[in-house]
């Protein structure tokens, strides 16, 4: 497994190009966990600024959300401009508005510098209404973008072979490959003097008196400053309360018509997305949507069943080439949160709650807690703040998300519900009932059973099954793990452990370990 789940991206080929590593200094300026696109652009840039790195990695470079992306590069985001021109202000949203400039700009240039241009090209973005519904807001999300600089102008065509009732385009945006940038960013860092090591996990930390000692699966590490590029800071924190996992769904596919070289967006409530990419010389339409929270769905399969379904019904398929699922997170306000970590000791620094725009949000962390750590200081510092507090932004999420995560909590200790170990089929894994305890209980093909207790490591919620993935999902803070219970997504440091189920449930089945 190369990435955070056992369906394989369209990215997933370049993932397997990681070299073997080994820490080599114990005491470094910064060390920064996670290499996916926000910890190697913070590496690069701060190694850069002359300070001493050590990136720290729990799997392999891109096996994050990074390696699961569709990497569309835009300058417009998931929180419309008019609703941060309402919770953020004008002066808010023309700030964002230059982030997602400037962040574009920064990818273009690092890609300068590399041997490899990583399919990097401009495109022109595409939002269409494909209802009547969806006329008002369409209108007003074109009014505030132009407000704050961000041109839309309203056209007649779209290069997607979807119906649409009104469409804006928006030029200056575009599209990359992921893996082959941060890979990039990878090399720059470790040319620079940087030191990278992989399969590491940061599992906490504690102060001492010049900084901080860094606890990790390979020993302690003295550094003045932490970084957590982990998508999601590990431990419990305050921002899990204002961060709501999501699962977003993507299938890769051949056509039998011209592809559409162009980013395009619809409007439903959770809307669909598309760009197409070349892989070895082959074009593939990459789509993407049919979200859900995650755990927040019995039929993980379900969902790429949806999106076929979508994509069959506009466009001439002749293969479904790819489908991989991946993780983000949704901020409660819109606005993701970059700089120092709430209630943590000074020198710790978290960069999260991007939605579906890390790319830029990524990128840009990198910039923003380069600043903080050398400077002191940064433009966006207040705009991204961890700590802010928006009491009226975002509180119905904030209350509706945290109500279901406690929901999932009780539910799991109050209400024992399991099935028989009877019941459960080969490939799949359930909830079982087992003498007075449950269990997550997997099935292998052939019959061999993988048990693991029913509740995240995190904060002891429910696990649900993820038949897609083939893993084991928590709803409350989407930590998520393997059938042999290894951490697959933070906050969880602590991977399940393999139980022994009671003989009296086990019939004749053998069992791990
Ligand atoms: C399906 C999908 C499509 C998307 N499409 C777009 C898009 O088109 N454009 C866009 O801008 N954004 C998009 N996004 C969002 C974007 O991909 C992510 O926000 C971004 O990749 C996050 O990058 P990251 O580096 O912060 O996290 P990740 O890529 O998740 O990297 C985190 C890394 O940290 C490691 N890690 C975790 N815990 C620890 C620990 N304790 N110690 C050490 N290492 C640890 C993990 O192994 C991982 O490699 C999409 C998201 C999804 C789910």
């Amino acid at each position: 497994m190369f990435r955070d789940g056992i369906l394989k991206s369209i990215w997933q080929a370049e993932i397997l190009r990681e070299e073997n590593d080994h820490l080599q200094s114990r005491g470094f300026d910064v060390v920064i966990a996670g290499a996916g696109i926000s910890g190697l652009s913070c590496a690069v840039n701060l190694q850069s600024a002359g300070l001493s790195c050590l990136v720290v990695e729990a799997e392999n470079a891109g096996f994050g959300t990074t390696g699961g992306t569709t990497a569309h590069l835009n300058t417009f985001f998931d929180a419309s401009y008019d609703k941060v021109i309402r919770d953020f202000g004008l002066e808010g949203a023309e700030l964002l508005a230059k982030a997602g400039k400037e962040a574009i700009g920064i990818i273009r240039e690092n890609i300068s510098q590399l041997q490899d241009d990583c399919d990097f090209e401009e495109k022109t973005g595409f939002l269409f209404a494909t209802k009547e519904t969806h006329l008002e807001r369409l209108e007003d999300i074109y009014n505030a973008s132009n407000k704050v600089g961000v041109k839309m102008d309203y056209c007649d065509t779209i290069p997607f072979p979807v119906p649409f009732i009104k469409a804006v385009k928006i030029k200056g945006q575009a599209q990359f490959h992921p893996i082959r940038y941060i890979q990039g960013l990878r090399d720059k860092f470790i040319e620079k003097g940087g030191h990278y090591v992989r399969k590491c996990r940061v599992t906490g930390y504690k102060n001492q008196k010049d900084g901080l000692i860094i606890h990790t699966t390979l020993g302690d590490i003295s550094a003045k400053n932490l970084i957590y590029a982990t998508h999601t800071p590990p431990g419990v924190n305050l921002l899990h309360f204002r961060n709501i996992p999501w699962r977003s769904y993507v299938l890769g596919v051949e056509l039998d018509e011209t592809y559409p070289f162009a980013l395009g967006y619809d409007m439903e409530e959770l809307y669909h997305y598309y760009r197409s990419q070349f892989i070895d010389g082959k074009p593939y339409l990459i789509v993407g949507g049919e979200d859900h929270k995650t755990g927040a769905t019995k039929d993980a399969e379900r969902h790429f069943v949806k999106l076929e379904h979508h994509v069959r019904q506009h466009f001439k398929v002749r293969n479904i080439a790819y489908k991989w699922s991946s993780q983000y997170y949704e901020p409660v306000d819109g606005l993701p949160y970059i700089g120092q970590l709430p209630m943590a000791s000074s020198g710790v620094y978290v960069c999260t709650g991007y939605n579906g725009n890390g790319m830029i949000f990524g990128t840009l962390a990198g910039r923003i807690l380069s600043d903080l750590i050398s400077y002191g200081d940064s433009p966006y510092r207040e705009l991204f703040s961890p700590s802010r507090i928006k009491p009226a932004a975002g509180f119905k999420k904030f209350v509706s998300h945290n109500g279901k995560a406690v929901g999932s909590f009780l539910k799991n200790k109050l209400l024992p519900e399991g099935s028989d170990l009877q019941t459960l089929r080969e490939n799949e894994g359930k909830i079982i009932r087992a003498g007075k305890k449950k269990y997550a209980v997997f099935k292998e093909p052939k019959g061999l059973l993988h048990a693991l207790p029913d509740s995240c490591t995190h904060t002891g919620c429910a696990l649900t099954w993820n038949n897609a993935e083939k893993s084991w999902d928590c709803s409350c803070h989407g930590s998520r793990f393997g059938i042999q219970g290894n951490i697959l997504n933070a906050p969880a440091t602590k991977s399940l452990s393999l139980q022994q189920l009671p003989p009296s449930s086990n019939s004749n089945l053998s069992q791990e370990p």
